[in-house]
């Protein structure tokens, strides 16, 4: 099990107020009731599809100034699930806004991809599409929109449903993952067992720091917090990285003591081959793994 690092998205969100979190689940609810089950029902049954529940009812009584936070959306088919962050009637329609707390000053197509599936799903539940939406990082005060067109989005829906039916066909799910280049744009890189069983099979030793920019795992060998920064010292490959993390940004690793391992992503090793130092970046995460990494022997 895996502790996402920034503990900020929680921040984020908290400017949306526990009343307002509260009036958008009832609403929700009460919206899906029109085809005889709730959205929590559909929480509880994993095997409830928007099929199941009935015809859909047009989402036509959102008016301007309305706020809804954490909307359940599913595609028609079923296959497909999320929970839109914010959405907010505008006077030209719906906005679909989704939160990232990452400190990008881009837009990395994966984002684009996930409001563009939001889109579908929110058609598919709703019967109506957004009229825009926005990738927001509260912590650099960034925002970007992202093409909502409807050709767009149900080209992005079908890529995506046909993806997972590849994937539910397939009982072997680790036999599906091809670890690449494309691994830079994955979400899922932390949890990604062939990915970090790649990374720690590379033979050679100066092919390895420079992929390591895209994730390396190492343990503990000291921590301690000086100031402002922790201090980490992590064995990896046999050297010793060293990384200074400001606590504002990983606070996190105060639960870390030596021993424990730590997948680190988008930071670049620099300096000494048999002493490396992690260079931060704005795109540097930390995961702090509940038990053992994949030790280089598991990795042959
Ligand atoms: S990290 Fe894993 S799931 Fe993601 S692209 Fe790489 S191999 Fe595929």
């Amino acid at each position: 099990m895996l502790d996402r690092a920034n503990g900020t998205c929680r921040e984020t969100r908290a400017g949306v107020t526990g009343p307002l979190r509260r009036r958008s689940r009832k609403r929700c609810a009460s919206r899906a009731a029109g085809g005889g089950r709730t959205t929590s029902d559909a929480e509880r049954d994993p095997d409830f599809t928007l099929d199941q529940r009935g015809p859909i009812q047009p989402m036509n009584e959102f008016p301007e100034g309305e706020v809804e936070v954490e909307i359940l959306v599913r595609s028609r088919d079923g296959l497909l699930i999320g929970r839109v962050d914010r959405v907010e009637g505008t006077p030209g329609g719906i906005r679909l806004i989704d939160y990232k707390s990452a400190l990008h000053d881009d837009l990395p197509q994966r984002y684009e991809r996930q409001l563009q599936l939001y889109a579908a799903m929110w058609h598919d539940t709703w019967g109506a599409w957004p009229a825009e939406a926005r990738v927001i990082y509260p912590l650099t005060g960034a925002a970007y929109m992202v093409d909502v067109a409807a050709s767009t989005c149900e080209g992005v829906a079908a890529e995506a449903a046909k993806l997972v039916r590849t994937m539910l066909a397939e009982r072997r799910p680790s036999a599906l993952a091809r670890p690449g280049d494309v691994c830079t744009l994955c979400e899922f890189r932390p949890w990604c067992r062939p990915f970090w069983r790649t990374q720690a099979a590379e033979p050679s030793h100066a092919a390895a720091l420079v992929r390591a920019t895209v994730g390396f795992e190492g343990v503990v060998e000291a921590i301690d917090l000086r100031g402002e920064n922790w201090r980490l010292m992590l064995r990896w490959r046999g050297c010793l990285v060293r990384l200074v993390l400001p606590n504002d940004r990983f606070g996190h690793l105060a639960r870390v003591r030596q021993g424990m391992h730590l997948r680190v992503l988008d930071t670049p090793l620099r300096g000494l081959r048999q002493q490396p130092t992690a260079s931060l970046t704005p795109r540097t995460e930390v995961f702090i793994l509940e038990g053992a990494g994949i030790g280089e022997a598991e990795a042959r």
